[in-house]
C-alpha cells in the first residue's frame, strides 16, 4: 500500500530529462526558409479550394504540385525514412462546396523505429479565402491563414527527414478545403481511424506566424496559445453523465496532451510560453484538430496569441486608410520560427517517450471486498515498449490545473493506494530507462 500527497511516497513531479540532441535540432530551425514557403504560397494568387485544379501558375492545384514537389525533395535527403503521399478525394456539395471539388492532402511519414503503429500527427491548411467564402477568383494570398501553418509543417519534415529516427511515427500534413468546412483533415482522420491507426497526439497548427496585438500596439512575441477541448467531443450521454457524478471533465486526453506540450517545450528551450486554453477553439470557431477530436483522438490547436481580424478572411484593401487582407507583411518569421520549436520538441517528447499507457481503470469496489473503501485501486496494460522500466501515479487537488506529485510504483500494472479517491485526481504514466515519461492516462471508472 501507498501512502499519498504529503506523504514520503510523493514527490515533486519530475519534468523530461535534458536532451542534447533535441536542442541541436532547434538550433536549425530558420525562419528565412519560413519565410521563403510563404512567399511563395503568396504567389499563387489565390489557394481557394475552389480555384483551378490545372492552372499551372496560379490557384490551389499549383499550389498542391508545390507543397507536394517539396516535400518529395525534404523526401529524397531522409535516407528512406520519409514517404510521402498524395491523399485525393471528391467532396460533394455542401453549404460551402457549389460543385463536387477535388480536395488533395499532402501526408509525409517518417516511420517510427521501434514502436511504428504509434502516430503524432501535426497539419497545417493548404487553404484560404477572403471575405465572402465562396469568392475563389479575388487574391486570397492566406499569408498567415494559413501559410504559416504549411511553413511550420515544411519545416519540421526538413527538421525529422534528417534528424536521427524516433520509435514513434510522425505524420507531417498539409490538409486542404478547412474554410469550406475542414473536409480535408475530417478525410484524413476518418482514413486514419478506418486503418484503426493509433493516433496519440495532434495538432492543428492554424494562423501562427503574427505575435502583434489586435491593435497593433501590444506585441506579445514569446506566447502561443494551445487550445484543448474541455469535455471530450467523442463522450456519449452516459460518459458525460458519469463525469457530472464523478469529475474529470479537465482530463481528457487532450487534457493531458497538453499538459505534456507545457513539460515538453518549455520556455527556456524554445522561448516561447505555452498558454494553454481549455476550450476546443476560439470562440465558436473551428481547425482541423476538430476532425481528430471526432475520432477520439487528442488533438489541439496552436495558434497566435492575439489574432488581428483586419487581417484574417478578408479581401486585400485600403478602408479609410486601414490595410485590410492576409498580407506577408504582416508575418513575424522569429515568431514563426518559435511556434516551429514548440512543434518540434513536443513531436521529438512524444515520438522518443513511451506510450500513452492504455485500459487505465479506477476501481470503486477493489477485487475481494464487498463494499466500497478509500482504498483506490487502479489497473493498467502494461506498455508495449521494452524500455520501459515502471510507472508513476501522477496526483493533483481536483482544483490544480496541472498534476503537481508523482509517486514512482516500479514496473507493475495494478496499484493500491491509501489515499481517497474522492479529494484528489490520479493519472498513470509510463517511465523509460532514460527517464523520460509517457502523457498522462487518466482513469476510467472499471465497477
Ligand atoms: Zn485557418
Amino acid at each position: 500500500m501507498l501512502g499519498g500527497a504529503g506523504s514520503a511516497a510523493a514527490s515533486p513531479l519530475p519534468g523530461p530529462p535534458p536532451d542534447a540532441g533535441l536542442r541541436d535540432l532547434l538550433k536549425q530551425i530558420d525562419p528565412k526558409r519560413m519565410e521563403a514557403t510563404i512567399q511563395r504560397l503568396v504567389s499563387f494568387g489565390t489557394r481557394h479550394t475552389a480555384s483551378s485544379q490545372d492552372d499551372p501558375v496560379r490557384g490551389i492545384g499549383a499550389a498542391t504540385n508545390w507543397v507536394y514537389s517539396q516535400m518529395q525533395d525534404i523526401a529524397a535527403t531522409s535516407n528512406g525514412a520519409m514517404t510521402v503521399q498524395k491523399q485525393t478525394f471528391v467532396q460533394p456539395v455542401s453549404n460551402r462546396i457549389p460543385v463536387p471539388t477535388t480536395i488533395t492532402n499532402v501526408i509525409a511519414t517518417i516511420q517510427g523505429t521501434a514502436s511504428p503503429q504509434r502516430y503524432y500527427v501535426v497539419t497545417g491548411h493548404l487553404d484560404s479565402r477572403v471575405t465572402d467564402v465562396l469568392d475563389f477568383t479575388s487574391d486570397a494570398p492566406g499569408a498567415d491563414d494559413d501559410g504559416s501553418g504549411v511553413a511550420v509543417v515544411l519545416e519540421l519534415a526538413r527538421l525529422f527527414a534528417t534528424a536521427p529516427r524516433l520509435p514513434g511515427t510522425l505524420v507531417l500534413a498539409t490538409v486542404a478545403g478547412e474554410e469550406q468546412g475542414l473536409y480535408g483533415s475530417a478525410f484524413m482522420a476518418a482514413q486514419m481511424a478506418a486503418a484503426g491507426a493509433d493516433v496519440q497526439g495532434m495538432f492543428s497548427n492554424d494562423i501562427v506566424g503574427a505575435s502583434q496585438a489586435w491593435d497593433g500596439t501590444k506585441p506579445d512575441p514569446h506566447t502561443v496559445r494551445l487550445f484543448v477541448e474541455g469535455i471530450p467531443t467523442t463522450a456519449t450521454s452516459a460518459q458525460i453523465s458519469l463525469m457530472q457524478s464523478v469529475g474529470g471533465e479537465n482530463d481528457g486526453a487532450s487534457h493531458q496532451l497538453a499538459r505534456f506540450v507545457a513539460s515538453a517545450a518549455p520556455y527556456d528551450l524554445t522561448g516561447m510560453n505555452v498558454r494553454i486554453i481549455w476550450r476546443r477553439d476560439r470562440y465558436l470557431r473551428g481547425t482541423d484538430s476538430l476532425s481528430f477530436q471526432q475520432h477520439g483522438y487528442p488533438a489541439a490547436r496552436i495558434t497566435e496569441p492575439r489574432e488581428n481580424f483586419n487581417h484574417e478572411h478578408q479581401n486585400t484593401q485600403v478602408v479609410d486608410g486601414v490595410q485590410f487582407g492576409d498580407l506577408i507583411d504582416f508575418v513575424d518569421f522569429d515568431y514563426m520560427a518559435r511556434v516551429a520549436k514548440v512543434n518540434a520538441a513536443t513531436l521529438w517528447s512524444l515520438a522518443s517517450a513511451p506510450s500513452t499507457p492504455k485500459n487505465v481503470l479506477i476501481h470503486t469496489t477493489p477485487p475481494g471486498t464487498l463494499s466500497g473503501t478509500n482504498i483506490t485501486t487502479l489497473t493498467w496494460k502494461a506498455n508495449p515498449e521494452s524500455n520501459v522500466v515502471g510507472y508513476e501515479v501522477v496526483l493533483r487537488e481536483t482544483t490544480a490545473a496541472d498534476w503537481t506529485s508523482a509517486i514512482d510504483i516500479g514496473n507493475v500494472t495494478t496499484v493500491d493506494l491509501d489515499i481517497a479517491k474522492d479529494n484528489v485526481q490520479f493519472g498513470i504514466r509510463a517511465v523509460d530507462s532514460a527517464g523520460r515519461r509517457s502523457p498522462v492516462a487518466f482513469p476510467a471508472v472499471a465497477n
